[in-house]
């Protein structure tokens, strides 16, 4: 009886494994156009990501030769409306007018679109003569996520596409492109702390550990916050950490960046200042934290904070100067709290 049981469980088993085969035969099989040899890559990018870029290449490749145009350019659009080129034959010198044309394209039509030589759109070349063009936007769930522009520098007329074959092309190509957008949210998100929206440790991964500019490390830790959760409850407590951040957040430049460390302390990465330039900017930011009042269940909450900092000048490891960073820090919480104190040698 046991056997039997195995023996069926075997047999169900090979049944499953034939029938997926089977599938994956036919799945392929939508992809097997006749003297295309898209077809194969097409199925792989629209399963996996694995060397994306050399099957967009190969797909750029494909269609030149296939279908007989001189550029193939794929366009990504991010979610900041910004236009990134993925892969491309157009030589450098044309690209910036490329992109100013796609994001334009991108932005502003919905459909696939033929381009003729005295359309407008087709100046943008400086070197190219372009006589006629074939744009076609990526959507993923209605959103437009990125475009593929093909140009053709000959008169051949460009209604002569097997729409077939773009279909496929661009199927393939939007699923791929829907796979990087999430992979890139995802890693985002990895790296942001939930509550505050400042970036989480993980975000050092990104710079490596030996600094070659001008940083300043600015560690900074609310003081006696635990009486804030005391007297006001862990909710009150949470949205003061917010406006902590938010003022954080609205002192920084662009690539600087702000991290939650822990509870109520934050690290600040400052990009090309050292302590001198940056001191009186500190103290501005803990004078406005403790000028602000909140405001949780109509209850008034003032707070303060303290402040650490540390530049390159004493250790380009980004390791050791978040840590002297922290001494600082100790030193102002030692030293009656809600000042800002610079590294010294010993501390
Ligand atoms: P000091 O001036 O020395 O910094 O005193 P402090 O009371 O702020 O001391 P400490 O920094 O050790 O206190 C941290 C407290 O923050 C303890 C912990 O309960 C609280 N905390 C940590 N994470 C959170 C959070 O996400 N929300 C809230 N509301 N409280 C938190
Ligand atoms: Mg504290
Ligand atoms: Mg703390």
């Amino acid at each position: 009886m046991k056997y039997l049981t195995i023996s069926g469980f075997v047999l169900a088993a090979v049944f499953l494994v034939l029938y997926k085969l089977e599938k994956k035969k036919k799945d392929k099989a939508l992809f097997n156009l006749e003297n295309l040899d898209t077809s194969m890559f097409l199925y792989d990018i629209t399963f996996s990501d694995d060397n994306f870029m050399e099957k967009l290449k190969n797909i750029s490749a494909a269609i030149m030769k296939r279908l007989d145009f001189d550029y193939v350019s794929f366009f990504i659009l991010d979610p900041n409306n910004n236009v990134g080129i993925i892969t491309s034959n157009v030589p450098e010198y044309d690209r910036t007018e490329l992109n100013l044309f796609t994001q334009n394209l991108l932005l502003n039509k919905d459909t696939p679109l033929i381009l003729h030589s005295n359309d407008s759109y087709l100046q943008h070349g400086k070197e190219r003569y372009i006589k006629y063009a074939y744009f076609v936007p990526l959507k993923d769930k209605g959103e437009t996520i990125g475009g593929i522009l093909l140009e053709r520098e000959s008169n051949k007329n460009i209604e002569k596409i097997e729409s077939m074959v773009f279909e496929t092309i661009v199927t393939a190509a939007s699923k791929a492109f829907a796979f990087i957008i999430f992979a890139y949210n995802l890693n985002e998100s990895a790296y942001k702390d939930v509550l505050t929206g400042t970036q989480n440790r993980k975000a050092l991964d990104n710079y490596d550990e030996t600094l070659d500019d001008t940083y300043t490390a600015v560690m900074c830790d609310i003081d006696f916050f635990k009486k804030v959760n005391d007297t006001y409850g862990h909710d009150a407590g949470d949205e003061v950490i917010k406006l902590m951040a938010n003022l954080l957040l609205k002192s920084v430049r662009l690539g600087d960046v702000v991290i939650r460390w822990g509870g109520e302390e934050f690290l600040m990465l400052l990009k090309g200042v050292d302590c001198n330039k940056i001191i009186s900017r500190i103290n501005d930011v803990r004078r406005s934290i403790e000028e602000h009042t909140i405001i949780y269940d109509n209850k008034q909450i003032n707070i303060t904070a303290s402040f650490g900092l540390c530049d390159t000048s004493h250790s380009h490891n980004l390791h050791e100067l978040q840590k002297a960073a922290d001494k600082a820090l100790y030193y102002s919480k030692n030293n009656g709290r809600n000042i800002s104190t610079v590294y010294r040698e010993g501390m």
